[in-house]
């Protein structure tokens, strides 16, 4: 596997939010592109996606670092005007006074079985009985909030917030902001409580204990990762999987599997 933390603990196994996610929808996806090494390219459309995103996370750290983005800003005057009504809003939302402390792509991570999950916040805000996380992200608002809810990026980063501070789950909370020129910033925000941990507690540890039987399987009986029940009939990956066993047409193109796939590549922008 390439994920190997190799300075610190060099049997560990390191899992970011994108992982799990994969690994919750396709175990066998996830055998192909983290143990095989075997991705599909990316299409221009997504690796513009990405170009820009990263752009936009650069520019924010900068202005997090207290460094000038006037540079920058003066010779677009779209990127001027989203930039400045995110800063308005984002101080307008969040508790950003002088007195607290904040941290760009800080990163967090813990140690759990054979595994060192991870995280980057974008934004850390601590203040004295609060901790806020924020997510950017260079597209419009998604319409179903449950499912960012349920998202491995939202479970995951609050999840190792509790474990990693002193912050009780009540006192964190994680926003997302969506920036895309020319709408103004919107946000979503979800508060964490205990409820909550207990539960992303449970299905991480249940996640992690499949994936100990997976590689266990993999690498002593040479036995592939399986795939989830009922989920053939309308699966995304069934050219690569599936393709000498029947015809593709009988793929149902708009499944709920598709859109997972594409947030699954839209969370990580
Ligand atoms: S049927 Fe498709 S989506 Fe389901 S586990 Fe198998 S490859 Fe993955």
């Amino acid at each position: 596997m390439n994920n190997i933390d190799d300075s610190h603990n060099q049997s560990l196994i390191r899992l970011s939010q994108v992982q799990l996610n994969l690994l919750e929808l396709c175990p066998p996806q996830f055998q192909r592109l983290y143990l095989e090494q075997l991705g599909s390219p990316v299409s221009p459309e997504i690796q513009d996606n990405l170009l820009w995103g990263n752009q936009f996370h650069q520019l924010m750290q900068q202005y997090f670092l207290d460094l000038p983005l006037d540079s920058i800003l003066d010779v677009n005057q779209d990127l001027k005007k989203i930039v400045e009504a995110l800063l308005k809003a984002v101080n307008e939302q969040h508790n950003l006074n002088l007195d607290s402390w904040k941290e760009a792509e800080h990163s967090r991570s813990l140690e759990k079985g054979n595994y060192l999950l991870t995280a980057i916040y974008d934004l850390l805000i601590i203040n004295e009985n609060q901790a806020e996380i924020l997510d950017w992200k260079t597209y419009l608002q998604p319409q179903n909030k449950k499912k960012l809810e349920n998202n491995w990026q939202t479970k995951l980063y609050l999840y190792l917030l509790a474990e990693t501070s002193d912050y009780l789950p009540e006192q964190i909370s994680m926003t997302y902001w969506f920036v895309k020129i020319p709408h103004e910033p919107q946000f979503l925000k979800f508060e964490y409580n205990q409820n909550l941990h207990n539960k992303t507690t449970l299905e991480l540890e249940s996640l992690l204990s499949n994936l100990d039987n997976y590689l266990l399987d993999y690498n002593q009986n040479n036995i592939d990762f399986p795939h989830r029940e009922n989920c053939e009939s309308n699966c995304p990956y069934y050219q690569s999987f599936f393709s000498e066993k029947s015809d593709i047409d009988e793929v149902e193109e708009n499944s709920d599997l598709f859109s997972m796939i594409d947030e699954i590549e839209e969370i990580s922008i």
